[in-house]
């Protein structure tokens, strides 16, 4: 079956959009997503992500990924795909553009750790939620209204492309369509993210010197058929060489998986528009089994051998530890804090603050206030 346009049917027609919470009439040479896009793009919480960390610190090596090239290799992955199938190209890449947008300083240790500290106050932290208060609220750059004034779609995106909304929810996510699926080009993102992800952080992890290439193969039997086949090819070429020549290949594998998975899914659930594919119980973007399976076992490897290796084990306490000492100690002096959003909690303030952070920043500023953290 060809993948070529084989869902156009179900791309999100840009013109039907609800549109943005303030109406605006400018005279544009671009649709609404492309305007979205290039507002992500232009966006402060955009640029910060070149100084987050994706998984290994900086400081290690200039050659790894941090949140920004991370998201540039999602948004290249999820344009390939939507261009492929035939959906919305610019609404894809704006929600892989801005998947990341909420993240905290110091990647997933950072998040669960403002969700540990906001959780004993009654509230929790979630980075697609952050990220929502980032585009509507704190990116204040536009005269006639706060925030960067995204479409309906591009915002629901940013809250459901990796979770449903039950039926039922309420506060400020019920207008969101609790209780339908998001549009094809969301549910994309999530899974193209994990292709990005696992293939990047082998590649990171074998520059790093975690593993060699055949322990890989040894925990991923395609890996170690493209192992094979790499060195059938090229006998000569250095270990290095040949994982990259492994890493096309699989994210090849996995890109043709997960659009020949969908498009499957898509044509046995029957779906021909956008509407059916909102009211359809399941997400329709999914792996084949074979393409599942191999990002499984990735992920596996990568859990097994990389995540929770004593050096990254190590940096991921220290920053959940500094981030957990920041929050208490401008819980006890509030006066430190800029200041927040009328309404809004003094632990979500604090958590909001830290979450906007870059590591480097929250360094700083944690340097700056340690020598009090003794004295309250
Ligand atoms: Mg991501």
């Amino acid at each position: 079956m060809s993948a070529i346009g084989a869902l156009a049917p179900l791309r999100f027609p840009v013109e039907s959009t609800r549109g943005r919470r303030f109406p605006e009439s400018l005279p544009s040479f671009r649709n609404d997503f492309q305007r979205d896009r290039d507002r992500i793009v232009h966006s402060r919480a955009f640029r910060r992500l070149e100084a987050k960390t994706q998984v290994f610190p900086p400081g290690i090596s200039d050659h790894f990924r941090n949140r920004l090239t991370h998201t540039l290799e999602v948004a290249q992955l999820a344009r390939t795909a939507a261009r492929v199938l035939g959906l919305d190209e610019d609404f894809a890449e704006a929600l892989a553009l801005a998947h990341d947008i909420g993240h905290p300083p110091f990647a997933h240790s950072g998040e669960h750790a403002l969700n540990a500290v906001l959780s004993r106050h009654g509230e929790r932290f979630e980075h697609n939620l952050h990220a929502l208060r980032i585009v509507e609220v704190y990116e204040h750059r536009y005269a006639l209204y706060p925030g960067l004034n995204l479409t309906f779609e591009v915002r629901e995106g940013i809250v459901k492309h990796s979770r449903d909304l039950p039926p039922g929810t309420t506060g400020p996510l019920a207008e969101y369509l609790p209780g339908l699926k998001p549009p094809i080009e969301a549910q994309l993102i999530d899974l193209v993210d994990e292709i990005a992800y696992n293939t990047a952080d082998t590649d990171d992890a074998h520059e790093a010197g975690f593993f060699r290439l055949s322990e890989l193969g040894a925990a991923v039997p395609l890996a170690a058929e493209l192992i094979d086949e790499v060195e059938t090819h090229f006998p000569a070429a250095e270990e290095r060489i040949h994982l990259h020549e492994v890493q096309r290949r699989l994210i090849d594998h996995l890109m043709r998986g997960l659009m020949q998975g969908t498009i499957e899914a898509c044509h046995s659930a029957q779906v021909h528009d956008v509407e059916a594919v909102r009211a359809h119980p399941d997400r329709l973007v999914r792996f084949t089994p074979q393409a599942a399976e191999t990002s499984r076992l990735l992920k596996q490897f990568l859990h097994a051998r990389v995540y929770h290796t004593p050096i990254l084990v190590e940096e991921r306490d220290q920053s959940a530890a500094a981030i957990e000492l920041l929050f208490e100690f401008l819980l006890a002096h509030p006066d430190q804090l800029p200041p927040g959003q009328p309404g809004d909690s003094l632990p979500r303030r604090i958590s909001d603050y830290i979450a906007s952070m870059t590591d480097p920043y929250f360094r700083r500023v944690y340097a700056s206030l340690a020598p009090q953290f003794t004295s309250r």
